[in-house]
C-alpha cells in the first residue's frame, strides 16, 4: 500500500536519509524543516502519515503534534514521534500530545516500515469513514461520538503459552484500561468473533503453536478476518515478523514488551476496529435509508422503479406476467384537515400495515409518495391481480382506523387501479399509466372500489 509521508526534521542530513529510505520502499515523501512549515504542509498537502522529530529549535515536536491534533483539518493524520532517547518520559509526552506512535533513533528499516505499514492500514479505514461522513448523514456522526468511539477500551485476547509473560502482558493492558483475556484463562480459542474480541495478540515465541499458521488461519476465516492481529516477536526474528505482516497481521511488537509501546499499538488497532464497526453499521443504514420510506417502512419510489424495471425485463423476455396495483386513500386531505397531520400519519402507517399483511411474500409493497401506494405483483396475470386488489380494498374498509393515539376511530377507504403487462413492447411507464388510468376511473365512479386496465 503506497502512502504520502511528511518527514519533519530540523537536520538536513536526517531528512535526506529518511527520504532515501522511504522512497526505496516506493513511498512519496514530503519534507519540512521546522514546526511552522510542518503545520502548513500538513494542512495543504494532507499527507497520510507524519514522521515528526521531537527535538527541534523553536517549536518542538510535542507542540507541533498538539497543534496538528487541535486542528480539524489535520487531526486525523497519524503522527509518529521520532525521539532520540529511549526514554519513557518522552514517549508518554508524545502520546499525551496525541501522537499515534513513536520511533526511537536510530531505527532500522524494519521498525520504520512496520510502523508505517500499520498506520497506513489504519488510515485507509479511517479515510473511508471520513469520506462517507463528508458525503452525507453528517449530523449523526459528530466529532463527540467519534471521540468516544476512538477511546473506547479494546478487548484483547492474548495468545501466549508462557504463563508469566502472558499474565504480564494482560496486566499491562488492564492497567491501560483495556479488557484482556489470556488463552490460559480462556482455555481455548473458539468463538473469538462472538466474544467481541477486537485484537488478537499472538506470540511468536510460543513453542506449542505456530503463530504464523494461526495468523494465516484467522485471516482466511470469514468470521475472524476483520480481527486485528498484533504479533509479539523476538527482535532477532524480523524475517518471520515480516512474513506475519504479509499474511495480514496488523502490527508487530518486540519482546521484551514495553508498556507504552504495547498500549500505543493497541490503541491504534482498537481505533481501527471501531472505525470498521462504524463503517459496517453505516453501510447497512445507508442502504436502508436509500430504499425505505421512513414513516411506513415500505419501499420508496426509487426502489419501486428499480424493481419494476427488473420485473418488466424478465416479463418481456418471456417470463411470467407482472401486474401492479396502484391505491390511493380516499379523501385523505380531509383526514389531515379534520384530525391533524399526526392522525394522517397514523392512517398512512395502518394502511401500509394492512397492505403488507394482505399480499404474498413475493409482492413488493411501495409508497411512491403522499397517500399513494403501489404493489408490484410478479408472476401475476391481470385477473388474479384484480382479485388481490379487491381483497386489499376490503381489508382497509372493513375495520375502522384508530387515530389521535387511540382517542378516535375513523373509517378509511381506498380506491385502486390495476394494470398488467400486455406485450413485449411494454415499458414500465405503460404499466404505471394503465394502473393510473384505472385508478382515475375508480375515483370518478364513486371511490372505495377497484378498476382495471389489465386487459
Ligand atoms: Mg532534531
Amino acid at each position: 500500500m503506497s502512502a504520502r509521508i511528511l518527514v519533519v526534521d530540523d537536520i538536513e542530513a536526517n531528512r535526506r536519509l529518511l527520504k532515501a529510505r522511504l522512497e526505496a520502499q516506493y513511498y512519496t515523501v514530503l519534507l519540512a524543516e521546522n514546526g511552522m512549515q510542518a503545520l502548513g504542509m500538513a494542512k495543504e498537502e494532507q499527507p497520510d502519515i507524519i514522521l515528526l522529530d521531537v527535538m527541534m529549535p523553536g517549536m518542538d515536536g510535542y507542540e507541533v503534534c498538539k497543534r496538528l491534533k487541535a486542528d480539524n483539518q489535520t487531526a486525523h493524520i497519524p503522527v509518529v514521534m521520532v525521539t532520540a532517547l529511549n526514554d519513557t518520559e518522552d514517549r508518554i509526552r508524545g502520546l499525551d500530545a496525541g501522537a499515534e506512535d513513536f520511533l526511537t533513533k536510530p531505527f532500522e528499516d524494519f521498525a520504520l516500515m512496520s510502523r508505517i505499514g500499520a498506520l497506513t492500514r489504519y488510515n485507509s479505514v479511517a479515510a473511508e469513514l471520513r469520506q462517507r461522513q463528508a458525503s452525507g448523514l453528517k449530523d449523526e456522526l459528530n466529532e463527540n461520538l467519534l471521540q468516544r468511539i476512538r477511546d473506547k477500551p479494546a478487548r484483547v485476547f492474548v495468545v501466549d503459552d508462557n504463563p508469566r509473560s502472558s499474565a504480564r502482558i494482560a496486566d499491562m493492558l488492564r492497567s491501560g484500561g483495556h479488557n484482556a483475556v489470556t488463552l490460559i484463562e480462556a482455555g481455548g480459542l473458539s468463538n473469538l468473533a462472538e466474544q467481541g474480541v477486537d485484537i488478537l495478540l499472538l506470540s511468536m515465541l510460543s513453542d506449542r503453536f505456530d503463530a504464523l499458521k494461526l495468523c494465516a488461519h484467522f485471516k482466511s476465516n470469514e468470521a475472524t478476518r476483520s480481527l486485528s492481529i498484533l504479533l509479539l516477536c523476538d527482535p532477532e526474528d524480523q524475517q518471520r515478523a515480516g512474513k506475519g505482516l504479509e499474511l495480514g497481521a496488523s502490527d508487530v511488537i518486540f519482546s521484551p514488551v514495553d508498556r507504552q509501546e504495547l498500549l500505543a499499538r493497541v490503541r491504534t488497532q482498537a481505533r481501527r476496529a471501531r472505525y470498521i464497526d462504524m463503517l459496517r453499521e453505516r453501510v447497512d443504514r445507508g442502504l436502508e435509508l436509500s430504499i425505505i420510506d421512513q414513516l411506513t417502512g415500505l419501499y420508496n419510489r426509487r426502489f419501486m422503479m428499480n424493481q419494476l424495471e427488473s420485473f418488466m425485463r424478465r416479463a418481456v423476455m418471456g417470463g411470467a406476467p407482472v401486474s401492479v396495483m396502484m391505491a390511493d386513500i380516499d379523501h385523505f386531505k380531509s383526514v389531515n384537515d379534520t384530525y391533524g397531520h399526526d392522525a394522517g400519519d397514523e392512517v398512512l402507517v395502518e394502511v401500509a400495515r394492512r397492505l403488507k399483511s394482505n399480499v404474498r411474500a413475493l409482492d413488493v409493497v411501495c409508497r411512491p409518495g403522499g397517500e399513494e401506494f403501489l404493489v408490484i405483483m410478479p408472476e401475476t396475470p391481470g385477473d388474479l391481480a384484480c382479485a388481490a386488489a379487491e381483497r386489499i380494498r376490503q381489508a382497509v374498509a372493513a375495520q375502522p382506523f384508530s387515530v389521535n393515539k387511540g382517542e378516535r376511530e375513523i373509517s378509511i377507504t381506498v380506491s385502486a387501479g390495476v394494470g398488467t403487462i400486455l406485450g413485449p413492447d411494454d415499458t414500465v411507464s405503460d404499466l404505471i399509466k394503465r394502473a393510473d388510468v384505472a385508478l382515475y376511473q375508480a375515483k370518478s365512479s364513486g371511490r372505495n372500489r377497484v378498476e382495471n386496465q389489465a386487459a
